[in-house]
């Protein structure tokens, strides 16, 4: 059987089950039905705050940021993420300005945003990339002191804590991605959170075209998510700390075993963190090595991904003058490995010995 990179968790079909036979006695199959507003209730009390919004996907999530802070012009953001960080900037019509990112931690480094600050700036979109915690301190002195909103992509950081908090809650406004692929999932989904009462009102009627009932308040559009997909989330949640734990010893025995000789692994300078082990990303010495170690894992038939691969600032699309040396260098180099809950032992350990004697 194939090892791809992950592998979507899926509880036991009973507990979904229960769920459905709710919404066949409920009838009420979507726009904020019993079980989404469980849902909602739910992840509230684990987050922690009263800001929060159950959407369609991460994607819109992004762009709603945008929108409903009414952004316009440039926004500082990083070249090293998923393409919707930059694509939900290109969508709403604003313009990404790519600072390099930091070698340690592989997000956005922010000694150099200040460098990339304009009379043109309105925002700065960071991403906590594989869950590991942006330097979210000095990001909210930068800015505060330029008056722009700080927004996180958190599509990888559900789970994390940082000084006891969510990760999640940092931000004046911070999304996440809950699809199949991510830690917690409900099959698609995503969120946004914000500091602000007013916009997550605004935010809320965003996500549901606009009005309430019978008034129309202003343009908006369908980011709502289902009854079927806020139970998927309902099943998942309860088995949440057993993932992330077995995540864990999966990440310790390939912190064990890889030839970190060689071998660089992304990581996480603070130290009051509680991590979710979201991904295993590898950074290898050059591209030559990175395309060997693909076909020898490919040839067992295992799949890693190029977590992530290209470097955004580069996309055609984009047309970006940004030069981000760090960012470009690793896209070359970086592979996330498989990792996900019940990946057994005996295929890590084969994993492990392909790496190594492909080095
Ligand atoms: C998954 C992901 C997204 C997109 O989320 P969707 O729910 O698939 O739309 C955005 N940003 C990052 C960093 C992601 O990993």
């Amino acid at each position: 059987m194939s090892i791809f990179v992950t592998k979507s968790f899926l509880p036991p079909k009973e507990e979904y089950q229960q769920f459905l036979n709710q919404i066949w006695e409920s009838h009420w199959l979507t726009n904020n039905g019993p079980i989404l507003q469980k849902l909602e209730s739910e992840l509230k009390k684990y987050l922690q705050t009263d800001n929060f919004l159950f959407l369609g996907n991460g994607t819109i999530a992004l762009q709603l940021a945008i929108k409903a802070l009414d952004l316009k012009g440039e926004i500082i953001t990083t070249p090293y993420s998923y393409c919707a960080t930059t694509t939900s900037i290109l969508w709403e019509n604003c313009v990404p300005r790519f600072a390099d990112i930091s070698q340690h931690d592989l997000n956005l480094n922010p000694d150099l945003i200040e460098d990339k600050i304009t009379n043109k700036t309105s925002a700065i979109l960071a991403t906590h990339v594989y869950g590991n915690p942006c330097n979210v301190e000095q990001i909210e002195e930068i800015g505060n002191k330029h008056s722009i909103p700080v927004i996180y992509d958190a599509a990888h950081a559900f789970g994390v804590k940082l000084n006891g908090k969510s990760l999640l809650t940092y931000g004046d406004v911070s999304t996440c991605s809950f699809h199949a692929t991510k830690v917690f999932h409900t099959i698609e989904g995503g969120s946004i959170m914000c500091k602000s009462k007013e916009l997550n009102d605004k935010l809320s009627l965003l996500r549901s075209f606009g009005h309430v009932n019978d008034n129309y308040y202003s343009v908006g559009i369908n980011a709502k998510n289902s009854e079927f997909h806020a139970a998927m989330g309902l099943a998942v949640l309860p088995h949440l700390k057993s993932n992330i734990q077995k995540r864990r010893i999966l990440s310790e025995r390939y912190d064990e075993l890889l030839n970190f000789d060689v071998l660089f692994k992304p990581h996480s300078k603070e130290n009051d963190l509680e991590y979710n082990y979201a991904y295993y990303p590898i950074v290898l010495p050059d591209g030559e090595i990175t395309i060997k170690v693909i076909e020898a894992l490919n040839k067992e038939d295992i799949f890693p991904r190029r977590y992530f691969y290209p470097s955004l600032n580069t996309l055609d699309y984009v047309n970006s003058t940004d030069s981000c040396p760090v960012s470009e260098s690793v896209v070359n180099r970086v592979l996330s490995i498989p990792l996900y809950p019940d990946l057994s032992e005996e295929d890590q350990l084969r994993i492990v010995k392909i790496i190594n004697e492909t080095l």
